[in-house]
């Protein structure tokens, strides 16, 4: 990370990185690095008390399988719906609503439909820097056998974007991005969900003293 890192002054955050495979290490660093503590999560209780949580990269089929031993993916399907969330390449085809090739369970919070490794085989992975509504002029993303969200809904803000793809995506308190923004050397995708974040717990109803975690 060369990027100059502003760390915002207001309540100390929690933000947990979902860590049953794929590339959850490099998002806890950035995590780290903004002045939030990040929590490995590898078990539902883990996510327990967290603020938010990053869903990363890797491969969304092997994790949706380790999701589906228990009841885990009906506890993280409850969190993504209720609190913020940000799902990068392969957390991304977990949030989506409709996934194509092949089609794939996901928690269908966000209203878009992705296409997965739909760069094909030549063009799978690539650095690309393309403009964004973003302060801070192009944004570097890193694409590693990415999907291509191919619909967005309604509710849906384009932050930026691949060929006419939106490529960084914003619906209420999710936030989602086909490439890697931990891989580049760039927090301001990380600086702009832990805003979000903050945002969201300033603005959430205080729980009642000792009231039992749901
Ligand atoms: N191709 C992967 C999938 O379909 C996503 C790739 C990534 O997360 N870098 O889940």
């Amino acid at each position: 990370m060369t990027t100059r890192h502003q760390i915002k002054p207001g309540q100390p955050l929690t933000i947990g990185v979902l860590a049953l495979q794929g590339a959850y290490d490099v998002h806890a660093e950035v995590l780290t690095a903004l002045g939030v503590t990040p929590r490995l999560v590898r078990l539902p209780a883990q996510l327990d008390g967290l603020d938010g949580l990053i869903i990363p990269g890797g491969e969304s089929t092997t994790m949706l399988k380790f999701l589906e031993r228990g009841d885990f993916f009906d506890i993280l399907n409850e969190f993504v719906h209720h609190k913020p969330t940000f799902g990068t390449c392969a957390g991304c085809i977990l949030l989506a609503k409709d996934v194509s090739r092949p089609e794939q369970k996901s928690f269908a919070a966000l209203d878009i439909t992705v296409e997965r490794n739909a760069y094909g085989r030549q063009n799978d992975s690539a650095i690309l820097h393309e403009p964004t509504t973003l302060p801070g002029g192009p944004l570097e993303m890193v694409f590693i056998r990415a999907p291509r969200i191919d619909r967005v809904g309604p509710e849906v803000e384009v932050l930026a974007s691949r060929d006419g793809h939106p490529a960084l995506i914003r619906q209420g308190n999710l936030l989602a991005a086909t490439f890697h923004p931990e891989l580049g050397h760039d927090a301001r995708v990380h600086q702009f969900f832990v805003d979000m974040v903050r945002k969201a717990k300033e603005t959430a109803p205080r729980e009642p003293e000792g009231a039992a975690a749901v």
